[in-house]
């Protein structure tokens, strides 16, 4: 049994069931205990003839056989039969429910612990707490409260009757297993520590497997699937190691118990034959006792593999846990006044922030200072490691910014719900991730999809607006293609448009495009960019990228270089003042001209 703040409101919920699933025990193990008894009246009618019931002799015949003998066995046996279904359901039905409860403790936290949170733990560590600890604890409850309820009572009933046959022999037999008992405490914390190492074990394994099978192009590419198995053969290898070792305990756990019950065996048919022998017990109650030791027995093993489960348990239990109790970093502060519905117009403003990534002392934007009008099209442009991507991560609140940095509205973003923020924002992360769904559904993902005439109507148009339509209705399902994981079936510049088909559908006032239009070429993005100047007027957009001439149609460019904001003006201007910009433009034109130089 397993006990900690997580688990411990389970008890208390699903009550009704383990005390239904404990009194059908206790139904059993009174039952299964009257058994020796019945042993006790056949041994000694076959020896004697008779057997004595309260005071009489009663003749073992045909009748005394089925009416004290066969029948109360028969319906012992069906007593006990559907006892036994009563407790399975009871105990395992609910450790499924303690482990669905769990699943989505998890799941919820999961969905609100920061971007950080995941750069840090990999998705294979957090595979495997979904699936192997889950399993353990789910294991750990179910059998853990069965097999504490069922030792208790079938040891104690048994250990009474054993005690009012005979005390001597009695605490004879229990010296063994409370030696038992107290190696079961010693090696239980060994194991404890081996299942922890064992499940770290496995999670660097499907880490491993998980990041082989996402870059299984890159791996192939470069001809290193040998290294890779090498790799993988050595993880697999000290999975084994750690495995075995958590077997050997338990092998041990298991022999030690098994020795002292055979010696305890051969104390009951030492002592006790010897008991016989002097006429304290006839051969009926030595059976008797034997038989009640025999019930003793699957408690006593019980109890051997409660220890071996409880270390599992209380080890996957704390990795659980831990992922429960994940502080989320990125969160709705004190400062927060704002409605959740909170509607902006679209204005942006950096004010002299400074940012460094979680963790690192590097900052990422310095002083960066800059404004965005309502309405306003902006393009950002730096060269590759700049900080663009850092100003749409801060700007959708994926981490934290100090008080007075970032203003929308005017209105200091600390001050606003992070649900309110990210519903204004439409965003087309630079990394274009689709789901595994049809492409319908990838572009309506911002809302239930409906699937009604409305909302396809929706879906086409701004399909239509990203310029991948056409795209779409040459695939032989259309828009009801299913995609596989993470949009391997289509091209990148037709994931890409998904991305910004999705994006555009919010009609949110400020979308976010990041380096959006990199994989497009410069005839889909002339397309693309008029589209969206023609849909968008009134709405602010940002735009991120590296080629100049893509921000030649934007009404204002912010440069950044090294976290810094240069300059900002229109294309013109900051051709004309900023030199850095101006040799990026030129050099970005060589580059085309050379390039197209090569075509003809
Ligand atoms: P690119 O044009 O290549 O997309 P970028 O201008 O978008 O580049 P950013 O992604 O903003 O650049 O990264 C700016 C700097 O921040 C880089 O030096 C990068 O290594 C660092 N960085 C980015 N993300 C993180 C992170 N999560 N943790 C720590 N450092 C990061
Ligand atoms: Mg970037």
């Amino acid at each position: 049994m397993i006990f900690g703040k997580h688990i411990n409101k389970y008890y208390l919920r699903y009550a009704w069931a383990l005390l239904l699933g404990i009194a059908a025990l206790f139904f059993i193990d009174y039952m299964e205990l009257v058994i020796p008894s019945l042993y006790k009246m056949l041994i000694n009618g076959m020896n004697d003839g008779y057997n004595v019931i309260d005071g009489a002799q009663v003749p073992f015949d045909a009748a005394f056989v089925l009416e004290k003998i066969c029948f109360p066995l028969l319906w012992i046996v069906l007593g006990m039969v559907v006892g036994r279904f009563v407790w399975r359901m009871c105990f395992i039905g609910t450790a499924l429910k303690v482990e669905t409860g769990l699943r989505n403790s998890m799941f919820d936290r999961c969905k609100d612990l920061s971007q950080q949170y995941y750069q840090v733990n990999k998705v294979g560590n957090l595979m495997s707490f979904y699936t192997n600890d889950l399993e353990t604890v789910q294991d750990c409850f179910g059998f853990g409260v069965l097999m504490v309820a069922d030792a208790s009572l079938l040891g104690v009933m048994a250990f009474v009757k054993m005690w009012r046959m005979n005390v001597l022999l009695t605490i004879l037999s229990m010296i063994p297993m409370g030696i038992m008992l107290a190696i079961g405490v010693v090696v239980g914390r060994a194991m404890e520590a081996k299942w922890e190492k064992r499940q770290e074990m496995f999670s660097k394994l499907s880490d491993y497997a998980q990041e082989s099978y996402s870059g299984i192009a890159v791996i192939k590419a470069f001809v290193n699937e040998y290294r890779e198995l090498l790799t993988f053969r050595k993880h697999n290898k000290d999975n084994e190691n750690v495995n075995v070792e958590f077997v050997k305990l338990s092998m041990k756990l298991e022999i030690y118990t098994e020795l002292l019950i055979e010696s305890v065996i051969c104390i009951i048919l030492g002592y006790g034959g010897y008991l016989a022998f002097k006429g304290v017990f006839n051969a009926g109650e030595l059976i008797e006792y034997f038989s009640y030791f025999d019930s003793i027995v699957w408690p006593v093993i019980a109890v051997a593999e409660l220890i071996k489960m409880t270390s599992q348990g209380r080890a996957s239990m704390k990795r659980i846990g831990d992922l429960i109790d994940a502080k989320i970093d990125v969160a709705d502060g004190v400062r927060v006044t704002e409605s959740p519905d909170l509607k902006l117009n679209g204005e942006i403003e950096f004010r002299h922030l400074t940012f460094a990534y979680p963790g690192t002392d590097a900052e990422v934007l310095t002083d960066a200072s800059f404004t965005v009008k309502p309405g306003e099209n902006v393009g950002i442009v730096g060269r590759t490691g700049s900080g663009k991507s850092t100003v749409a991560d801060l700007l959708l609140r994926t981490y934290n910014v100090p008080d007075g940095t970032l203003f929308l509205d005017g209105k200091d973003v600390n001050t606003i719900p992070i649900y309110a923020v990210r519903n204004n924002i439409a965003y087309v992360p630079q990394d274009n991730f689709l789901f595994s769904d049809t492409i319908e559904n990838n572009i309506a993902f911002f809302e239930s999809p409906s699937h009604d005439e409305e909302e396809h109507r929706m879906v086409e148009d701004n399909a239509r607006l990203a310029d991948v339509h056409d795209n779409i209705m040459g695939f032989v399902e259309g828009y009801s293609t299913l995609l596989g994981e993470r949009g391997v079936t289509v091209s990148g510049g037709q994931k890409q448009r998904i991305s910004i088909a999705r994006a555009l559908i919010r009609k949110a006032p400020i979308l976010v495009m990041d380096d959006s239009l990199s994989a497009v070429d410069v005839e889909t993005e002339h397309t693309i960019l008029t589209n969206l100047k023609e849909h968008r007027g009134g709405l602010t957009t940002i735009l991120i990228g590296h080629r100049i001439s893509t921000m030649e149609y934007m009404d204002r460019i912010i440069f950044i270089d090294d976290g810094k904001v240069i300059a900002a003006g229109t294309h013109a201007e900051l051709m004309k003042t900023c030199g850095e910009y101006a040799k990026m433009a030129s050099l970005q034109q060589i580059e085309a001209e050379k390039e197209r130089g090569e075509r003809l």
